[in-house]
């Protein structure tokens, strides 16, 4: 049986917890700010913003509401295709609604840009991005992210919501992986 500690399949910690709850009550006060005196809608996407909805809601002071989607990329392999399948859509109808994407992670940002130009021709009064992390490559694709709480390198990571077939969502840091767990 191999070892069943998380902990043992790291090489090493890019963000710790304590960083993301700090980084998280930044952005949450500037999401206070915004919505003041808006009622806002806080979409999630499945399933990997779990967290980042989790800590960031209970971070805001002001009221929101929360909804979920979960979307599947086609394509092939590992790369994002831009083409994406809604497997759930929101139960909340958006028209006239301010909504809040949140998001764990963009990396080429395609699968985003499908999903915003979707959120909008529902007509809401307005669709802004916050997602957790970025990665260098999410420049290429233009999508307009108001709040970004960490630019990580161009590396895998897992934790924080980020799996790694399926597995790792539950680490409460953001960590690389041994090369032993992908052989
Ligand atoms: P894209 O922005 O390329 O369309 O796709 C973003 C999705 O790719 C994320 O929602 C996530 O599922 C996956 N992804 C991108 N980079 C990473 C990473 O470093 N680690 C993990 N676990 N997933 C990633
Ligand atoms: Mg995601
Ligand atoms: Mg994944």
């Amino acid at each position: 049986m191999e070892d069943a500690h998380i902990s043992s399949d790291l090489v090493r910690v890019i963000l710790t917890e304590d960083q993301i709850n700090q980084r998280l009550a930044e952005i949450a006060a500037q999401i206070d700010e915004e919505y003041r005196d808006k009622d806002v809608l806080l979409v999630g996407v499945l399933t990997g913003a779990v967290m980042v909805m989790a800590d960031l809601s209970r971070a805001m002071t002001i009221h929101c509401s929360m909804d979920w989607m979960a979307i599947s990329s086609y394509g092939s392999g590992t790369q994002s295709s831009g083409v994406v399948r809604i497997l759930k859509d929101l139960n909340t109808d958006i028209s006239g609604r301010h909504v809040l994407v949140v998001e764990d992670i963009i990396d080429t940002g395609l699968t985003l840009s499908y999903l915003v130009s979707n959120l909008r021709s529902r007509e809401p009064a307005s669709v802004e991005i916050m997602t957790m992390f970025r990665k260098p490559e999410a420049a290429e694709n233009a999508v307009d992210v108001k709040w970004v709480g960490f630019d990580l390198p161009n590396e895998f990571v897992v934790g924080y919501g980020l799996d790694y077939a399926g597995k790792y969502r539950n680490l409460t840091s953001v960590a690389t992986l041994a090369p032993h767990v992908y052989s």
